[in-house]
């Protein structure tokens, strides 16, 4: 029997670090798939349609939903964000951990899912809210408006940082990134996610048994 892939979800208010910390897992493993959403929201320089996200009109992200085609959709920021449902089906039924980048909303729709037995959800906190705005800041993507919308909006997302199975501050990248490889990889070896483990038991249980 195959292991079923885990839903690794990463949430944190804009600018703490989520998306870079995501790039750097799915170099560290490539055999994450990242569950490349769906938005109405325009792209930033440099983004990539169908690799960061899938840049669509209202009328087709509403569609998808009525469809029954996300796994979960909400409204953020004035946009709507969604994770469309197939490939994660087809990767977590092949095994393959699955990466989520989304907000509390979408954390909190598939921790209730049918797929709930396979989350591992994770929290990003900045170490301040004055770093927060420098990163935010820094990323020089966004206009002076949308990051003012983006910091009033943050408290919103951190006081959902219960929800979550782990909690992370994010200071040093490397340290935090290390943290998450360590999750992930301990996450891995639960039990559940090992049902080949009951051949080896039976096994060893006819050797025991065979013993001279
Ligand atoms: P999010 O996806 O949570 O909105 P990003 O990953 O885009 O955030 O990060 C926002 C900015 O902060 C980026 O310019 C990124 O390089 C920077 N950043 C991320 N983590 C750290 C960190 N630990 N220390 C300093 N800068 C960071
Ligand atoms: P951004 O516009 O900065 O890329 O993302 C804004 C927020 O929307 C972030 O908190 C991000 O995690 C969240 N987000 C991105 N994709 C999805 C999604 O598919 N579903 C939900 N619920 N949130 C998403």
């Amino acid at each position: 029997m195959a292991r079923r892939g885990l839903l690794i979800i990463l949430s944190s208010p804009s600018g703490a670090g989520k998306s870079t910390l995501a790039k750097r897992l799915m170099v560290w493993d490539e055999t994450l798939r990242f569950s490349v959403s769906s938005t109405t929201r325009a792209p930033r320089e440099g983004e990539v349609d169908g690799k960061d996200y899938f840049f669509v009109t209202v009328e087709d992200f509403q569609r998808q939903v009525a469809d029954q085609g996300m796994l979960e959709h909400a409204r953020v920021f004035e946009n709507y964000y969604g994770s469309p449902i197939a490939p994660v089906q087809t990767a977590v039924e092949a095994g393959r951990d699955v990466l989520f980048d989304i907000d509390w909303q979408g954390a909190q729709q598939i921790s209730n899912s049918v797929m709930r037995d396979n989350v591992l959800s994770i929290f990003i906190l900045p170490p301040s809210i004055p770093e927060l705005r420098r990163r935010l800041e820094g990323r020089g993507q966004d206009s002076a408006e949308v990051i003012e919308k983006r910091m009033q909006k943050s408290w919103d997302e951190i006081s959902h940082w219960d929800g979550y199975d782990y909690v992370l501050v994010n200071d040093d990248l490397d340290a935090t990134e290390e943290k998450l490889k360590t999750i992930i990889s301990a996450e891995r070896m639960r039990r559940a996610q090992q049902p080949d483990l009951l051949t080896t038991v039976r096994r060893l249980q006819d050797e025991f048994e065979d013993r001279a």
